[in-house]
């Protein structure tokens, strides 16, 4: 494959692969940005969370969701896409949407997949701006990497098509057919989420001098771009990039097709899978050093920065900088918490206008 060589390419002193330095930017403040689509956040979660988010919501609702989270995931994706096509005043969109620009484009974005790890995308048939088949193997989450595929293949060529899958043990294939020019974009106010302001950091990284990425995210990073599959070396599972409004967005259209429980439901499914995730020694490590330094990792992952986090007789309180999603972490949190003090607690958070989420937690039930 014609990208193959430049997926090779790694930093000379730092090993890290050259599409995470060309494509996202580690800040001091908690966040990590996608370049050339500004103001678009990505963040690094871990892949079996977001399985556990959609095959639990089907448990819980009592029928498959996976259309809803595909549906979700593909209009998320074909606006983070769009914004990309068109920074450099369309300039870039002109060539990328060419008959020269759209394979190269095609094959940047599956390249981009694979550094995210979102596995191995392998084209089975493409005819520019019609159809594409594809199989993705080991994929991070079956209806997210459908709707990825979907959403960008749409907005590449800029078309509107049709999908059809079919998912096995270890890959899924995905058909797109385009069904009309240009994109129809449904109910686009239903996009809009909520971006709240950002806060400077002064995380001061340790970074690479000769890429300038953070040797926290490098040593905590494993990246196999053969397999397309990115792991934590801290805890040994798999992490997959994703964009944090797709997360919003996905999370609006859950919510809007299924009901206005989602949200708690998916904050529960979280808590339980943190839980279940953090081995009793481990729980000994955050009892005797504080659950400040448990939260470290939320910075390098692009979910915020835990400025703040005190706990006394079982009074926890925590702030975070610039948090990529309230339900997601207050989920993440309460399961830290559960693990360590053995009670759910009683739990209230918020999310402050000015860029930062508040949450304490406690013992006593109310
Ligand atoms: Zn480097």
């Amino acid at each position: 494959m014609r990208h193959a060589r430049v997926m090779a390419i790694r930093c000379r002193d730092c090993g890290a692969p050259l599409y995470p330095r060309i494509f996202r930017q580690w800040n001091d403040d908690g966040t990590v940005a996608a370049r050339f689509a500004a103001g678009n956040r990505v963040c690094h979660i871990e892949s079996d969370a977001l399985v556990a988010i959609t095959d639990g919501l089907s448990e819980r609702i009592g029928y498959p969701i996976d259309r809803v989270a595909i549906e979700g995931q593909r209009k998320a994706t074909r606006r983070l896409t769009d914004d990309f096509m068109s920074a450099g005043h369309g300039v870039f969109s002109h060539i990328a949407r060419s008959r020269v620009g759209s394979p190269l484009t095609t094959d940047i974005v599956l390249g981009v997949g694979r550094t995210a790890g979102h596995g191995l995308p392998e084209v089975l048939e493409y005819h520019r701006g019609e159809s594409l088949r594809l199989e993705i193997h080991d994929p991070y989450c079956v209806p997210l990497v459908v709707g990825d595929a979907w959403g960008s293949f749409e907005s590449i060529h800029n078309v509107t098509a049709e999908a059809a899958w079919s998912a096995g043990p270890d890959s899924v294939t995905v058909e797109l057919k385009k069904v009309r020019d240009g994109m129809v974009w449904e109910d686009p106010l239903r996009f809009q989420v909520e971006r709240i302001a950002r806060l400077p950091g002064d995380v001061r990284y340790d970074r690479c001098g000769r890429c300038g990425i953070p040797k926290e995210v490098t040593s905590s990073i494993s990246w196999d771009l053969d397999r397309g599959v990115v792991t934590n070396k801290v805890t040994g599972r798999r992490e997959a990039t994703v964009i944090v409004e797709s997360m919003s967005a996905l999370l609006l259209e859950l919510s809007s097709e299924l009901g206005d429980e989602v949200p708690f439901m998916v904050q529960d499914i979280l808590k339980d899978y943190t839980a279940e995730s953090i081995d009793p020694e481990t729980a000994m490590e955050i009892r005797s050093a504080g659950y400040r330094r448990a939260l470290d990792h939320l910075r390098v992952r692009g979910m915020g920065n835990p400025v703040k986090a005190s706990c006394y007789k079982g009074d926890l309180s925590v702030r975070i900088d610039n948090p990529f999603s309230g339900i997601f972490l207050a989920g993440m949190i309460r399961g830290v918490y559960l693990a360590v003090e053995g009670v759910e607690g009683r739990c209230d958070w918020a999310i402050h206008p000015d860029g930062y989420m508040v949450l304490s937690t406690s013992p006593r039930h109310a």
